[in-house]
């Protein structure tokens, strides 16, 4: 058991990187506590594998620390780290059995056979492969097989953390929830430190208490499911979760007014001096930008002082909701209208609601909205 901390780490798969683009992994400081049940979310190719690699010392990184319990482990071989990796397609001996599949880990380390055969019976039946103990590897499905390979990396009770690389790739969807619950199950019974990688944030949100959210090789937000969705501390965040993500609007203050384009926005008086204020680092062309999710705009076939007419381009029923899309300054808005909404005309008006309007400089969160 551990805790596994990340200090500078960067990695570059090329041997002379020349600037940021060939880094997979970029300058990452990152703490993940001892027990925890993590995910890490992001899009095929941000640096998640990668990053596990080096974790588990299949890689090692080009620059800065991975800290075992504050002890430096980079040239730690895999097998001295005690840490259990499952990948994405299955990695078991077709010509053994079930059973000697999972025990091997065991074996491998000379656990005395009397204490191999319970743990194996154990894991077994948690992954229901009990009926297929006697089995050749090499016969089973490919949803069996991967479910021998999780096995794998369950058996051992003595390691410092189970890395799931997407392992539920390969498994039909039914399974997938209920190798879910499973792997839930098992981190609360062994209170062993799991990081889940996909890129999937329903995925990540059944599974993990904390989601780490990575985007071009970096961590842009650490947090609980629920602050992801309120608080996206990166513009990547607020698209990459919720459905549909949230929407941006360019902004700069012009008169005394937040203006979209030739659109002035009805925000607050706070959010209105924020932005006033806000400086980017590019200055010829500056990056401001305001955020608010499909959630929290509501639509009405009348105006008020606090609205904004708008282009009604379709409204799709999805059951309890309807997602509608519109159009404000030449640019596609969603917005969520509840079960029940009115018709709406070919022109509405929108209303954001002023707590939920956050501001981003760069593409990092200055000024959340507030309750
Ligand atoms: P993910 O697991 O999030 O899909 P990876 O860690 O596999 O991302 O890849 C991150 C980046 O590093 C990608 O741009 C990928 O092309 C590159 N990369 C991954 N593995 C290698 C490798 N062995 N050699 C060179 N480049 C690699
Ligand atoms: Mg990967």
């Amino acid at each position: 058991m551990a805790e596994i901390t990340l200090k500078g780490l960067a990695h570059s798969y090329e041997k002379a990187p020349s600037g940021a683009a060939d880094y997979a992994i970029r300058q990452m400081n990152h703490v993940w506590h001892q027990g925890g049940a993590y995910a890490l979310l992001g899009p095929s190719g941000c640096g998640k594998s990668t990053l596990l690699n080096i974790i588990s010392g299949l890689l090692e990184p080009s620059e800065g620390d991975v800290l075992f319990d504050g002890h430096r482990v980079n040239e730690l071989p895999p097998e001295e780290r005690n840490i259990a990796q499952v990948f994405q397609f299955p990695v078991i001996y077709d010509t053994m059995t079930v059973f000697d599949n999972l025990a091997f880990p065991l074996r491998n380390m000379n656990t005395p056979e009397y204490r191999v055969k319970p743990k194996v019976l154990e894991v077994a039946d948690i992954l229901e492969l009990t009926p297929l103990l006697k089995r050749k590897a090499k016969n089973l499905t490919a949803d069996e097989k991967q479910k021998v390979s999780m096995g794998r990396g369950l058996v051992r009770d003595d390691v410092t953390a189970i890395l799931f690389d997407e392992p539920l790739t390969v498994i039909d969807p039914q399974l997938k929830w209920k190798l879910r619950r499973k792997l839930k199950e098992i981190h609360e019974r062994f209170n062993i430190t799991m990081i889940y990688v996909t890129h999937d944030q329903l995925e990540a949100s059944t599974f993990a208490d904390k989601i780490a959210v990575m985007y071009e090789g970096q961590v842009v937000q650490f947090g609980t499911p629920r602050e992801l969705f309120e608080r996206p501390a990166h513009t990547f965040v607020g698209y990459f979760i919720g459905s549909p993500g949230m929407n941006f609007m360019a902004v700069e203050h012009t008169d005394g007014q937040v203006m979209f384009g030739a659109q002035p926005l009805p925000v607050s008086e706070k959010l209105k001096i924020a932005v006033a204020n806000a400086r980017s680092s590019d200055v010829s062309a500056p990056n401001i930008k305001l955020g608010i999710r499909p959630e929290f705009i509501s639509i009405t076939n009348t105006p008020d002082s606090h609205s904004m007419p708008v282009q009604v381009i379709s409204v799709q029923d999805l059951g309890t909701y309807s997602l509608l899309t519109f159009k404000l300054n030449e640019q596609t808005f969603k917005a969520r209208l509840p079960e029940g909404h009115p018709p709406l005309k070919e022109t509405a008006f929108a209303r954001f609601d002023d707590a939920k309007v956050a501001l981003y400089i760069d593409e990092y969160l200055v000024e959340a909205g507030h309750e």
